[in-house]
Protein backbone atom coordinates (compact mmCIF):
# COMPACT_ATOMS: atom_id res chain seq x y z
CA UNK A 1 0.00 0.00 0.00
CA UNK A 2 1.54 3.28 -1.03
CA UNK A 3 1.26 6.41 1.33
CA UNK A 4 -0.88 9.25 0.09
CA UNK A 5 1.97 10.90 -0.62
CA UNK A 6 3.62 8.81 -2.42
CA UNK A 7 0.65 8.34 -4.28
CA UNK A 8 0.76 12.24 -5.16
CA UNK A 9 4.38 11.96 -5.59
CA UNK A 10 3.99 8.93 -8.03
CA UNK A 11 1.13 10.66 -10.32
CA UNK A 12 3.16 14.14 -10.33
CA UNK A 13 6.11 12.44 -11.82
CA UNK A 14 3.95 10.50 -14.50
CA UNK A 15 3.59 13.84 -16.28
CA UNK A 16 7.01 15.18 -15.45
CA UNK A 17 8.85 14.51 -19.28
CA UNK A 18 12.24 12.59 -19.78
CA UNK A 19 15.53 13.98 -21.44
CA UNK A 20 16.86 10.22 -22.17
CA UNK A 21 20.46 10.67 -22.20
CA UNK A 22 22.08 7.55 -23.75
CA UNK A 23 20.13 4.84 -25.77
CA UNK A 24 20.98 2.99 -28.61
CA UNK A 25 18.17 2.06 -30.58
CA UNK A 26 17.46 3.31 -34.54
CA UNK A 27 14.87 5.55 -35.66
CA UNK A 28 11.39 4.21 -36.49
CA UNK A 29 11.94 3.99 -39.92
CA UNK A 30 15.10 2.12 -39.66
CA UNK A 31 13.55 -0.45 -36.98
CA UNK A 32 10.03 -1.04 -39.04
CA UNK A 33 12.84 -2.94 -42.02
CA UNK A 34 13.04 -5.46 -39.76
CA UNK A 35 10.68 -8.28 -38.38
CA UNK A 36 11.38 -8.90 -34.84
CA UNK A 37 9.56 -11.97 -32.33
CA UNK A 38 8.99 -12.27 -28.48
CA UNK A 39 12.88 -13.19 -28.33
CA UNK A 40 13.66 -10.05 -30.07
CA UNK A 41 13.30 -8.07 -26.99
CA UNK A 42 15.64 -10.59 -24.33
CA UNK A 43 18.47 -7.99 -24.66
CA UNK A 44 19.54 -7.38 -20.89
CA UNK A 45 17.44 -10.60 -20.04
CA UNK A 46 19.98 -12.88 -21.95
CA UNK A 47 22.42 -11.95 -20.41
CA UNK A 48 20.66 -12.91 -16.74
CA UNK A 49 19.85 -16.12 -17.88
CA UNK A 50 23.62 -16.81 -19.87
CA UNK A 51 24.82 -15.69 -15.85
CA UNK A 52 21.68 -18.11 -14.13
CA UNK A 53 22.73 -21.31 -16.09
CA UNK A 54 22.50 -21.01 -19.87
CA UNK A 55 26.16 -19.97 -20.34
CA UNK A 56 27.17 -23.24 -18.63
CA UNK A 57 25.01 -25.20 -21.19
CA UNK A 58 26.34 -23.94 -24.00
CA UNK A 59 23.11 -22.45 -25.13
CA UNK A 60 22.24 -19.09 -26.50
CA UNK A 61 19.01 -17.44 -27.38
CA UNK A 62 20.92 -15.47 -29.74
CA UNK A 63 22.19 -17.98 -31.99
CA UNK A 64 19.80 -18.26 -34.86
CA UNK A 65 20.60 -21.80 -35.46
CA UNK A 66 17.49 -22.93 -32.55
CA UNK A 67 14.09 -23.32 -33.52
CA UNK A 68 11.38 -21.36 -31.69
CA UNK A 69 10.21 -24.54 -29.72
CA UNK A 70 13.86 -25.11 -28.63
CA UNK A 71 14.23 -21.67 -27.50
CA UNK A 72 10.53 -21.09 -25.57
CA UNK A 73 12.17 -24.57 -23.93
CA UNK A 74 15.43 -23.11 -22.83
CA UNK A 75 13.81 -19.25 -21.90
CA UNK A 76 11.46 -21.14 -19.77
CA UNK A 77 13.88 -23.36 -18.07
CA UNK A 78 15.72 -20.30 -16.77
CA UNK A 79 13.31 -17.40 -16.85
CA UNK A 80 11.75 -18.41 -13.07
CA UNK A 81 15.47 -17.32 -11.91
CA UNK A 82 15.25 -13.79 -13.16
CA UNK A 83 11.73 -12.46 -13.45
CA UNK A 84 12.57 -10.05 -10.33
CA UNK A 85 16.28 -9.01 -11.69
CA UNK A 86 15.82 -5.07 -12.85
CA UNK A 87 16.17 -6.68 -16.46
CA UNK A 88 13.49 -9.40 -16.06
CA UNK A 89 11.07 -6.44 -14.64
CA UNK A 90 11.85 -4.09 -17.57
CA UNK A 91 10.36 -7.88 -19.37
CA UNK A 92 7.63 -8.19 -17.61
CA UNK A 93 6.66 -4.62 -18.16
CA UNK A 94 6.78 -4.84 -22.00
CA UNK A 95 4.99 -7.61 -21.79
CA UNK A 96 1.88 -6.56 -19.43
CA UNK A 97 1.85 -2.91 -20.93
CA UNK A 98 2.81 -3.24 -24.31
CA UNK A 99 2.30 -6.73 -25.64
CA UNK A 100 -0.83 -6.72 -23.70
CA UNK A 101 -0.13 -10.19 -22.12
CA UNK A 102 -0.16 -10.26 -18.07
CA UNK A 103 2.35 -12.40 -17.31
CA UNK A 104 5.28 -14.61 -18.60
CA UNK A 105 4.54 -18.17 -18.98
CA UNK A 106 4.71 -21.35 -21.43
CA UNK A 107 1.31 -20.97 -21.50
CA UNK A 108 0.66 -17.01 -22.54
CA UNK A 109 3.51 -17.53 -25.01
CA UNK A 110 2.17 -18.00 -28.23
CA UNK A 111 -0.13 -14.99 -27.74
CA UNK A 112 3.12 -12.85 -26.30
CA UNK A 113 5.06 -13.62 -29.46
CA UNK A 114 2.44 -12.93 -31.91
CA UNK A 115 1.45 -9.81 -30.20
CA UNK A 116 5.55 -8.96 -29.63
CA UNK A 117 5.96 -9.66 -33.60
CA UNK A 118 2.99 -7.31 -34.00
CA UNK A 119 3.85 -4.30 -32.10
CA UNK A 120 6.73 -2.30 -34.27
CA UNK A 121 4.31 -0.01 -36.75
CA UNK A 122 4.79 3.29 -38.18
CA UNK A 123 3.88 5.78 -35.36
CA UNK A 124 4.30 3.45 -32.62
CA UNK A 125 7.82 5.74 -31.28
CA UNK A 126 4.68 8.59 -30.61
CA UNK A 127 2.91 6.09 -28.73
CA UNK A 128 5.21 4.58 -26.83
CA UNK A 129 7.75 6.67 -26.25
CA UNK A 130 6.67 10.55 -26.56
CA UNK A 131 3.36 9.46 -24.69
CA UNK A 132 3.63 5.97 -22.95
CA UNK A 133 6.75 6.52 -21.54
CA UNK A 134 7.02 10.97 -22.22
CA UNK A 135 10.31 10.63 -23.25
CA UNK A 136 10.78 13.81 -25.09
CA UNK A 137 13.76 13.12 -27.06
CA UNK A 138 17.02 10.44 -26.49
CA UNK A 139 20.49 10.44 -27.08
CA UNK A 140 21.57 8.15 -29.31
CA UNK A 141 25.01 6.13 -29.43
CA UNK A 142 26.58 6.16 -32.85
CA UNK A 143 29.09 3.13 -33.56
CA UNK A 144 31.98 3.91 -35.65
CA UNK A 145 31.57 3.70 -39.64
CA UNK A 146 27.55 3.72 -39.36
CA UNK A 147 25.31 5.77 -40.00
CA UNK A 148 23.58 7.62 -37.36
CA UNK A 149 20.15 6.07 -37.70
CA UNK A 150 18.33 9.66 -36.07
CA UNK A 151 15.72 11.44 -36.86
CA UNK A 152 16.84 14.53 -35.20
CA UNK A 153 13.31 14.52 -33.79
CA UNK A 154 13.06 11.48 -31.40
CA UNK A 155 16.87 10.75 -31.58
CA UNK A 156 19.90 12.96 -31.52
CA UNK A 157 23.53 11.62 -32.47
CA UNK A 158 26.30 11.55 -30.19
CA UNK A 159 28.88 9.59 -31.75
CA UNK A 160 31.53 7.11 -30.90
CA UNK A 161 35.56 7.94 -31.67
CA UNK A 162 37.02 5.46 -30.27
CA UNK A 163 38.54 3.39 -33.57
CA UNK A 164 40.55 6.47 -34.25
CA UNK A 165 42.33 5.55 -30.90
CA UNK A 166 42.57 2.42 -31.36
CA UNK A 167 44.24 1.50 -34.43
CA UNK A 168 46.06 -0.90 -34.97
CA UNK A 169 46.80 -2.41 -38.10
CA UNK A 170 47.16 -0.94 -42.12
CA UNK A 171 43.57 -2.53 -42.50
CA UNK A 172 42.20 0.18 -39.46
CA UNK A 173 43.66 2.49 -40.85
CA UNK A 174 42.27 1.95 -44.70
CA UNK A 175 38.88 1.70 -42.63
CA UNK A 176 39.58 5.32 -41.60
CA UNK A 177 40.80 6.64 -44.78
CA UNK A 178 37.77 5.64 -46.48
CA UNK A 179 35.48 7.05 -43.78
CA UNK A 180 37.01 10.34 -44.70
CA UNK A 181 38.66 10.79 -47.41
CA UNK A 182 42.23 11.33 -45.64
CA UNK A 183 45.58 9.35 -46.80
CA UNK A 184 46.95 8.55 -43.14
CA UNK A 185 50.94 7.93 -43.22
CA UNK A 186 51.83 10.00 -39.73
CA UNK A 187 50.11 11.19 -36.85
CA UNK A 188 49.55 14.83 -38.36
CA UNK A 189 46.99 12.63 -40.61
CA UNK A 190 45.85 11.03 -38.30
CA UNK A 191 44.14 13.86 -36.40
CA UNK A 192 43.55 15.09 -40.15
CA UNK A 193 41.02 12.33 -40.44
CA UNK A 194 39.88 13.02 -37.05
CA UNK A 195 39.32 16.20 -37.83
CA UNK A 196 37.25 15.73 -40.29
CA UNK A 197 35.46 12.96 -38.89
CA UNK A 198 33.88 14.99 -36.37
CA UNK A 199 32.85 17.75 -39.02
CA UNK A 200 30.97 14.70 -40.50
CA UNK A 201 29.23 13.80 -37.51
CA UNK A 202 28.73 17.58 -36.80
CA UNK A 203 26.74 18.01 -40.07
CA UNK A 204 24.55 15.43 -39.32
CA UNK A 205 23.67 17.15 -36.01
CA UNK A 206 25.82 15.66 -33.47
CA UNK A 207 25.17 16.80 -29.65
CA UNK A 208 27.88 14.90 -28.03
CA UNK A 209 30.74 12.45 -28.00
CA UNK A 210 30.94 8.82 -26.84
CA UNK A 211 34.14 6.98 -25.01
CA UNK A 212 33.13 2.86 -25.09
CA UNK A 213 36.90 2.31 -24.05
CA UNK A 214 35.87 0.59 -20.26
CA UNK A 215 35.08 -2.72 -22.78
CA UNK A 216 38.53 -3.14 -23.98
CA UNK A 217 40.99 -1.67 -21.73
CA UNK A 218 41.76 0.64 -18.30
CA UNK A 219 39.97 3.95 -18.80
CA UNK A 220 43.05 5.55 -17.48
CA UNK A 221 44.95 7.89 -20.52
CA UNK A 222 48.16 9.84 -19.86
CA UNK A 223 49.24 12.75 -21.72
CA UNK A 224 51.66 11.39 -23.85
CA UNK A 225 53.86 13.44 -26.10
CA UNK A 226 53.23 13.02 -29.95
CA UNK A 227 56.32 11.78 -30.84
CA UNK A 228 55.90 8.75 -28.68
CA UNK A 229 52.59 8.25 -30.33
CA UNK A 230 53.87 8.46 -33.81
CA UNK A 231 56.03 5.74 -33.11
CA UNK A 232 53.28 3.43 -32.39
CA UNK A 233 51.56 4.72 -35.62
CA UNK A 234 54.47 4.10 -37.93
CA UNK A 235 54.61 0.77 -36.78
CA UNK A 236 50.65 0.04 -37.21
CA UNK A 237 51.41 1.74 -40.83
CA UNK A 238 52.94 -1.43 -41.13
CA UNK A 239 51.26 -3.87 -39.23
CA UNK A 240 48.69 -6.60 -41.11
CA UNK A 241 45.98 -7.45 -39.50
CA UNK A 242 46.71 -10.90 -39.13
CA UNK A 243 49.79 -9.16 -36.42
CA UNK A 244 48.09 -6.06 -35.51
CA UNK A 245 49.99 -4.19 -32.79
CA UNK A 246 49.21 -5.20 -29.37
CA UNK A 247 47.57 -3.39 -26.46
CA UNK A 248 50.86 -3.02 -24.51
CA UNK A 249 52.68 -1.27 -27.53
CA UNK A 250 49.68 0.45 -28.98
CA UNK A 251 48.33 2.13 -25.31
CA UNK A 252 50.97 5.50 -25.73
CA UNK A 253 48.96 6.03 -29.02
CA UNK A 254 45.74 5.32 -28.30
CA UNK A 255 46.15 7.45 -24.89
CA UNK A 256 47.40 10.21 -27.16
CA UNK A 257 44.13 10.33 -29.66
CA UNK A 258 41.63 9.98 -26.69
CA UNK A 259 42.89 13.24 -25.27
CA UNK A 260 43.00 14.09 -29.27
CA UNK A 261 39.15 13.49 -29.56
CA UNK A 262 38.32 15.04 -25.72
CA UNK A 263 40.20 18.12 -27.10
CA UNK A 264 37.62 18.32 -30.44
CA UNK A 265 34.89 18.05 -28.03
CA UNK A 266 35.82 21.01 -25.87
CA UNK A 267 36.99 22.67 -29.25
CA UNK A 268 33.08 22.38 -30.35
CA UNK A 269 31.71 22.57 -26.61
CA UNK A 270 30.39 19.09 -26.86
CA UNK A 271 29.70 16.70 -23.13
CA UNK A 272 31.86 13.64 -23.30
CA UNK A 273 30.35 10.65 -22.42
CA UNK A 274 32.50 7.93 -20.82
CA UNK A 275 31.13 4.56 -19.82
CA UNK A 276 32.21 4.08 -16.18
CA UNK A 277 31.70 0.97 -13.85
CA UNK A 278 29.95 -2.79 -15.14
CA UNK A 279 30.01 -4.11 -18.91
CA UNK A 280 26.85 -5.01 -20.46
CA UNK A 281 28.07 -9.39 -20.96
CA UNK A 282 29.09 -12.01 -18.93
CA UNK A 283 32.89 -11.66 -18.39
CA UNK A 284 34.86 -8.46 -18.48
CA UNK A 285 37.84 -6.55 -16.10
CA UNK A 286 35.41 -4.78 -14.32
CA UNK A 287 37.65 -2.95 -12.25
CA UNK A 288 39.07 -1.50 -15.69
CA UNK A 289 36.38 1.02 -15.03
CA UNK A 290 36.69 2.33 -12.24
CA UNK A 291 35.26 6.42 -11.91
CA UNK A 292 38.76 7.51 -10.33
CA UNK A 293 40.82 6.09 -13.15
CA UNK A 294 39.91 9.73 -14.77
CA UNK A 295 40.49 12.29 -13.01
CA UNK A 296 43.91 13.39 -15.08
CA UNK A 297 41.30 14.02 -17.54
CA UNK A 298 39.08 16.15 -14.91
CA UNK A 299 42.89 18.02 -14.32
CA UNK A 300 43.39 18.54 -17.36
CA UNK A 301 40.72 19.86 -18.93
CA UNK A 302 38.60 22.40 -17.18
CA UNK A 303 36.70 23.68 -19.81
CA UNK A 304 34.92 19.74 -20.65
CA UNK A 305 31.91 18.78 -19.96
CA UNK A 306 32.45 15.47 -18.93
CA UNK A 307 29.76 12.71 -18.67
CA UNK A 308 30.23 9.68 -16.68
CA UNK A 309 27.83 7.12 -17.15
CA UNK A 310 25.77 4.32 -15.40
CA UNK A 311 26.60 5.76 -11.88
CA UNK A 312 30.02 3.73 -12.16
CA UNK A 313 27.96 0.64 -10.58
CA UNK A 314 29.85 -1.25 -8.20
CA UNK A 315 32.26 2.10 -8.47
CA UNK A 316 29.59 4.48 -7.14
CA UNK A 317 30.84 5.85 -4.12
CA UNK A 318 33.43 6.86 -6.45
CA UNK A 319 31.04 8.54 -8.84
CA UNK A 320 29.24 10.64 -6.40
CA UNK A 321 32.80 12.11 -4.85
CA UNK A 322 33.99 13.07 -8.54
CA UNK A 323 30.99 14.40 -9.57
CA UNK A 324 30.49 16.62 -5.83
CA UNK A 325 34.33 18.06 -6.72
CA UNK A 326 34.87 18.52 -10.03
CA UNK A 327 32.44 21.37 -11.58
CA UNK A 328 33.10 19.80 -14.80
CA UNK A 329 31.75 16.54 -14.15
CA UNK A 330 28.20 15.17 -14.46
CA UNK A 331 26.59 12.58 -12.70
CA UNK A 332 24.44 10.30 -15.67
CA UNK A 333 22.16 7.76 -14.60
CA UNK A 334 21.61 5.94 -17.45
CA UNK A 335 21.34 2.26 -17.17
CA UNK A 336 21.24 2.04 -13.20
CA UNK A 337 17.42 1.60 -12.50
CA UNK A 338 17.98 -1.98 -14.73
CA UNK A 339 21.04 -3.24 -13.18
CA UNK A 340 19.47 -3.02 -9.88
CA UNK A 341 16.41 -0.77 -8.01
CA UNK A 342 17.89 -0.26 -4.65
CA UNK A 343 21.93 0.09 -5.66
CA UNK A 344 20.22 3.16 -8.32
CA UNK A 345 17.88 4.59 -5.57
CA UNK A 346 20.63 4.85 -3.03
CA UNK A 347 22.36 5.99 -5.64
CA UNK A 348 20.43 8.72 -6.35
CA UNK A 349 20.02 9.44 -2.65
CA UNK A 350 23.64 10.11 -2.12
CA UNK A 351 23.87 12.43 -5.25
CA UNK A 352 21.16 14.09 -3.99
CA UNK A 353 22.49 14.58 -0.23
CA UNK A 354 25.97 15.17 -2.14
CA UNK A 355 26.14 17.14 -5.61
CA UNK A 356 24.61 20.11 -7.40
CA UNK A 357 21.31 19.10 -8.51
CA UNK A 358 21.87 20.81 -11.51
CA UNK A 359 24.40 17.70 -12.64
CA UNK A 360 22.45 15.35 -11.90
CA UNK A 361 21.02 13.45 -15.27
CA UNK A 362 18.76 11.12 -13.88
CA UNK A 363 17.74 8.84 -16.76
CA UNK A 364 19.01 7.24 -19.40
CA UNK A 365 17.21 4.19 -20.94
CA UNK A 366 20.33 2.44 -22.58
CA UNK A 367 18.40 -0.18 -24.58
CA UNK A 368 18.41 -1.56 -28.19
CA UNK A 369 14.77 -0.99 -28.65
CA UNK A 370 12.63 2.02 -28.04
CA UNK A 371 10.11 -0.59 -25.90
CA UNK A 372 13.06 -1.31 -23.27
CA UNK A 373 12.97 2.44 -22.93
CA UNK A 374 9.48 2.68 -22.22
CA UNK A 375 10.11 -0.09 -19.64
CA UNK A 376 13.05 1.65 -18.18
CA UNK A 377 11.57 4.71 -17.92
CA UNK A 378 8.61 3.71 -15.95
CA UNK A 379 10.92 1.83 -13.17
CA UNK A 380 13.07 5.04 -13.10
CA UNK A 381 9.63 7.15 -12.50
CA UNK A 382 9.16 4.33 -9.62
CA UNK A 383 12.70 4.49 -7.98
CA UNK A 384 13.01 8.72 -8.24
CA UNK A 385 8.99 8.59 -6.27
CA UNK A 386 10.64 6.51 -3.66
CA UNK A 387 13.89 8.60 -3.22
CA UNK A 388 12.06 11.86 -3.47
CA UNK A 389 9.49 10.61 -1.20
CA UNK A 390 11.83 9.70 1.43
CA UNK A 391 13.36 13.29 1.00
CA UNK A 392 10.06 14.65 2.22
CA UNK A 393 9.57 12.31 4.54
CA UNK A 394 12.49 13.19 6.51
CA UNK A 395 12.03 16.86 5.89
CA UNK A 396 15.34 17.16 3.49
CA UNK A 397 13.10 19.14 0.85
CA UNK A 398 8.86 19.83 0.86
CA UNK A 399 6.60 18.52 -1.68
CA UNK A 400 6.95 21.38 -4.00
CA UNK A 401 10.77 21.79 -3.58
CA UNK A 402 10.93 17.57 -4.40
CA UNK A 403 9.20 18.09 -7.91
CA UNK A 404 11.32 20.76 -9.03
CA UNK A 405 14.46 18.77 -8.54
CA UNK A 406 12.21 15.70 -10.31
CA UNK A 407 12.07 18.31 -13.20
CA UNK A 408 15.55 18.86 -13.11
CA UNK A 409 17.04 15.78 -13.30
CA UNK A 410 14.35 14.31 -15.57
CA UNK A 411 14.44 16.81 -18.34
CA UNK A 412 16.25 20.25 -17.27
CA UNK A 413 19.51 19.46 -16.76
CA UNK A 414 19.99 16.88 -19.64
CA UNK A 415 18.15 19.57 -22.12
CA UNK A 416 20.56 21.90 -21.35
CA UNK A 417 23.96 20.34 -21.04
CA UNK A 418 22.91 18.67 -24.97
CA UNK A 419 21.18 21.89 -26.54
CA UNK A 420 17.94 21.49 -26.17
CA UNK A 421 16.92 24.16 -23.42
CA UNK A 422 15.86 26.69 -25.97
CA UNK A 423 12.92 24.21 -27.62
CA UNK A 424 11.27 23.30 -24.13
CA UNK A 425 11.29 27.01 -22.61
CA UNK A 426 7.44 28.05 -22.58
ZN1 LIG B 1 24.96 2.16 -23.50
Amino acid sequence: MMSQLRERLSMALQSIALMDTHEHFVQEADRLKHGCDFFSYLHYVHCDLMSGGLALEKVSLEASALSSAQKKEAFFRHWPNVRFTGYGQALRIMAEDLFEVAEITPDTFAELNANAAALPRPGYYDTVLREGAKIVRACRIVWPHSSTMCDLDHLFPVPVFDHFATVASRGDLTLLEADTDVSIHNLHDLEAALDVAFAQRAEEGMVGVKNFLAYRRPISFEQVPAARAEEVLLRTTQAHADTPVGFEEARPLQDYMVHAIIRRAVERDLPIQIHTGFQNDNANFVDNTRPTRLVNLFMTYDAAKFVLLHGGWPYTQEFVALAKSFPNVYADMAWTYILGAGAAERLLGDLLDSVPANKILGFGGDYNFAEGAYAHAKLARRSIGRVLAGRIENETMSEDEALEVARMIMHDNGARLYGFAEFDSP
